[in-house]
């Protein structure tokens, strides 16, 4: 299939990957995957590792979803602050989430467990669109410092420079645990990892609920989880999301002197990074339509121009979409249907998480469902709306929120 969205960076600088299992093979096994993004390549892998027999299902190719063309930024954590986790969900519940989302960084462990070349950098930074958040953001380090002992800089307005040559932001917060890396090398890298463990990935082909007879099926296909079981459909609305990567440009180092990946603060966020060879990866805007802008660089540029006005009429080499599945309060929706396992809705903040929901589907399978209850159980509700109204009806709140950012 030709995808119009997927003239990508990463594509154009992905390792090669030659598939190694072809669908004439016998389809038998303990676990079935659906999806080769990072869920279920984590899940494949982890559950291999423990021993079972693992078949991998992708209906394109090896992250061919969001994983292999989201901004490649790497935060810690979940869409919401630990903070309001705490004060939701009380302070058992909020040290558990904490030590598997902030403290437990997968993403890392498997990089270097497994060699992968995927241009892994240290260093996030969560810039402030309002002095207001930035004094949100103040209270949350002090918070983080004080309750779990995580340590982040508080970035002054005057310190900006340091990490960004931009004017337009009023402080920000500095993880040195984030990061950002080449999401599509890294699927990629996973794969192999999965491959060497045992696991028979079969690319090109999509499944259904009745493609295998397996003792697991592990449903790990996110944007397009509807397809398979529709009621699970009903719990997230994907929204489009563009990037695109700049030539290759001289003046890179001054506009991100650390390196560091950046995300502000807005409710539809710009968020950018440089790439290995000193591109500019510039995410911005949302589109709640499903179609495509004709020209994603001419949609995308102006939210560059705006954060970097000296390179506002930089060349720009490709500019691809995905869509970002989004739950209704932003939290994942995580869980067990009989032998069915699932993980989708990580709502834009899914690039480290989702390696350790795969991994913990592994664990709850083989060993004890202990962590993963602890995601398991995070609420979720289906969005209101039948098939044909929930998009629509999502689609106003969030305009709602864009709103609400323009008007500050
Ligand atoms: C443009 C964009 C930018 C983003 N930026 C960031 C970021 O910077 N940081 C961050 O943390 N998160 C980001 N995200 C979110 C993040 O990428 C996702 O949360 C994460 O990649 C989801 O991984 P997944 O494996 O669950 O799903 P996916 O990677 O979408 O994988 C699902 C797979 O299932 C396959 N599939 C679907 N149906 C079938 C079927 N019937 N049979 C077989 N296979 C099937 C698909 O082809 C696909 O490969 C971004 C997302 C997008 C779209």
């Amino acid at each position: 299939m030709t995808d119009p969205l997927s003239h990508s960076y990463y594509a154009a600088t992905a390792h090669e990957r030659r598939p190694q299992f072809d669908i004439e093979g016998d389809l038998e096994c303990d676990v079935a995957v659906i999806g080769g993004g990072f869920t279920g390549l984590g899940a494949a892998l982890a559950c291999a590792e423990r021993g079972f027999s693992v078949i991998l299902i992708e209906a394109e190719h090896v992250g061919f979803g969001a994983s292999g063309r989201n901004g490649g930024q790497l935060i810690p954590g979940l869409r919401w602050t630990a903070s309001e986790l705490e004060e939701e969900f009380g302070r058992e519940r909020a040290d558990a989430l904490f030590d598997l989302c902030w403290r437990d960084n997968r993403v890392k462990a498997r990089i270097a467990q497994h060699g992968i070349d995927c241009d892994l950098k240290t260093g996030h930074l969560e810039a402030a669109w309002t002095p207001k958040d930035f004094d949100a953001m103040r209270r949350e380090a002090d918070y983080l410092a004080n309750r779990f002992d995580y340590r982040t800089d508080i970035v002054e307005e005057s310190e900006m420079a340091t990490h960004i040559a931009s004017p337009l932001y009023h402080g920000g917060i500095h993880d040195p645990r984030g990061g950002h890396f080449h999401p599509l090398n890294y699927a990629i890298g996973l794969a192999q990892a999965a491959e060497a463990a045992g696991v028979r990935i079969v690319e090109g082909c999509r499944a259904s609920l009745d493609t295998t007879k397996a003792r697991y099926i592990i449903n790990a296909t996110d944007s397009w989880i509807g397809d398979i079981e529709s009621d699970l459909g009903r719990y997230t609305v994907p929204i489009m999301n563009y990037n695109i990567a700049t030539a290759p440009l001289a003046n890179a180092d001054e506009l991100l002197p650390t390196d560091a990946a950046v995300a502000d603060s807005r409710f539809v966020l710009n968020y950018f990074r440089l790439s290995a060879d000193k591109r500019l990866i510039f995410g911005g805007g949302e589109r709640y339509s499903q179609t495509p802008p004709r020209d994603i660089a001419a949609f995308v540029r102006p939210f560059m121009a705006e954060v970097f006005p000296q390179i506002a009429d930089a060349k720009i080499d490709y500019g691809w979409g995905g869509a970002v599945a989004v739950t209704m309060n932003r939290l994942p929706h995580i869980g067990r249907r009989g032998n069915i396992f699932f993980a989708h809705g990580f709502s834009g903040h899914g690039a480290l998480v989702t390696t350790l929901a795969g991994e913990l589907i592994a664990e709850a399978m083989a060993e004890t469902a202990e962590r993963f209850d602890i995601l398991a159980n995070l609420p979720s509700k289906p969005f209101p709306g039948g098939k044909w109204l929930r998009r629509p009806l999502a689609t106003l709140g969030l305009l709602w929120y864009a709103l609400r950012d323009r008007l500050g």
